[in-house]
């Protein structure tokens, strides 16, 4: 468990140091969430916090030293130590990437929104609210600390930071707060791609990802945050569609079914899902706008888009997937139809399929009932299939693990339904031991498996 909160500020208050619980801690404890990050501020020099942490017995770490930043364990969770920032450099020259500040107050100033600008005295609990964060809490807003162009400026991760807050905790961003980022969105080319794509991330994770995105739009933040998706703004679809490209995306990505697990995955391919239809729209036969083939062309700008974006391979590669067939339609009573459906995206066909739904949610004619036949038939598929394998192969899994002292793998899957077929098709008696593990040797010899 490491040292308290309350040990910490005993022994600053000791050595007559200031200690102030900052950030995001303190709006998430207003706001009624559970968090386990804490940042603390302090006057103590990063020596001085070192010495003092360590005095504790505390389990420390020094990777931000030079950016005036020691970590401790406190309760379990790591929190951050970080010395008073300010524009005023008061000391030697030992910390030659931050300027530090003389009070709580320059401290605050520094801070992006006046949400993140709290500030509590982990001693006394005195409670420093010095620019209404709390009405702003209360009222749902996300406003700038200071000047807004200026603040941005100075880091235009703020940008980025304002409009991913508007997502998460499903707030407004104040109409001044808003026209600074439109003054200043051409700087966040200069970001790191890392630190752009984390933003995006939580962006769409939100609990209303539709308003940052329409931020990002509206501040004209998108050509410089995501300019692959920019042509889709404007881009006008046939009478089956409400929306332009851009507004059926973002109502996409809003109304896609998600869990904790899969919001990522869904809400990124919903995002891309119609890349494809900037490039490839044409006029068809009938005077109207045809997007022929656009999954096609939208697998491969979203693979270029995601490799830059650098979102993580597994995720990135299912994203694609999701994309090239979402247009994919298999008639639900056919068996054959589902399963191929169900083949060409191993692992993700719910994903596939709460996609589509969401992707007919925003158009003008209602498709429910066939998506509900579909999912029927690829429950039924999937129970058939694990019915087919349990019951069929004389071997299960576990045999073949043991027999061939082998890590458990996909090789088991095509051993399994390859003894399965052959006692469907009467080529192997149920329950021959001996005859399937015969068959399966021979499989993986020649490397069939
Ligand atoms: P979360 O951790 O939920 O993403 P947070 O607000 O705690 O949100 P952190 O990155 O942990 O974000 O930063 C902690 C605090 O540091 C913020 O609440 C804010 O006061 C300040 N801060 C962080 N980044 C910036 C920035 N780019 N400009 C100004 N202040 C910032
Ligand atoms: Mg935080």
């Amino acid at each position: 468990m490491g040292i308290s909160h309350q040990d910490l500020a005993g022994a600053f208050h000791a050595r007559g140091h200031q200690l102030w619980l900052v950030g995001g801690a303190l709006r998430d404890r207003l706001l009624g969430i559970d968090s386990h990050d804490q940042d603390y501020a302090t006057d103590a020099d990063p020596d001085a916090v070192e010495a003092l942490v360590r005095g504790l017995g505390a389990t420390v770490t020094t990777v931000g030293k030079r950016f005036g930043t020691i970590g401790v364990r406190v309760q379990g969770f790591w929190s951050e130590i970080t010395t008073f920032r300010g524009d005023s450099y008061s000391g030697g020259t030992r910390w030659p990437d931050v300027t530090f500040g003389a009070s709580i107050e320059e401290d605050l100033a520094r801070r992006d929104f006046t949400i993140n600008a709290f500030a509590e005295d982990a001693f006394s609990h005195r409670f420093l609210d010095l620019y209404h964060g709390r009405q702003d809490l209360a009222a749902r807003v996300i406003r700038a600390v200071g000047d807004p162009a200026t603040r941005f400026r100075e880091d235009p991760l703020r940008i980025l930071r304002g409009i991913r807050f508007a997502s998460q905790l499903d707030f407004e961003v104040e109409p001044g707060t808003l026209a600074g980022m439109a003054q200043t969105a051409d700087l966040i080319p200069t970001l790191s791609q890392e630190r752009v794509t984390a933003e995006l991330d939580k962006l769409l994770q939100g609990a209303n990802p539709a308003r940052g995105l329409e931020a990002l739009r509206e501040t004209g933040a998108l050509p410089f945050g995501l300019p692959e998706l920019a042509p889709m703004v404007g881009c006008e679809q046939n009478r089956f569609h409400q929306f332009d490209v851009w507004g059926h995306s973002v109502a996409t990505v809003q109304a896609v079914a998600v869990t904790p697990e899969t919001v990522r995955l869904r809400r990124w391919a919903a995002l891309m899902h119609d890349l494809g239809k900037p490039a490839i729209r044409h006029v068809k036969a009938n005077g109207e706008w045809g997007f022929y083939r656009h999954e096609t062309i939208g697998a491969e700008l979203a693979t270029s888009l995601l490799d830059r974006l650098k979102l993580g391979r597994a995720e990135s590669h299912a994203i694609v997937l999701l994309v090239r067939r979402h247009m994919d339609r298999p008639e639900p009573g056919d068996r054959r139809s589902v399963r191929r459906f169900m083949a060409r995206v191993p692992e993700h066909w719910r994903d596939l399929l709460a996609l589509k739904r969401a992707d007919n949610a925003s158009h003008t004619y209602d498709d429910r009932e066939y998506h509900d036949r579909l999912e029927a038939a690829c429950l039924r598929a999937e129970e058939e299939e694990r019915e087919a394998l349990r019951a069929e192969s004389p071997l299960t899994g576990d045999d073949l693990v043991r027999i061939f002292d082998r890590e458990p793998g996909p090789w088991i899957r095509v051993i399994k339904e390859r003894l399965s077929t052959l006692v469907l098709d009467g080529d192997l008696a149920p329950g021959d031991r001996e005859g399937a593990e015969r068959i399966a040797r021979r499989m993986l010899n020649r490397g069939r498996a």
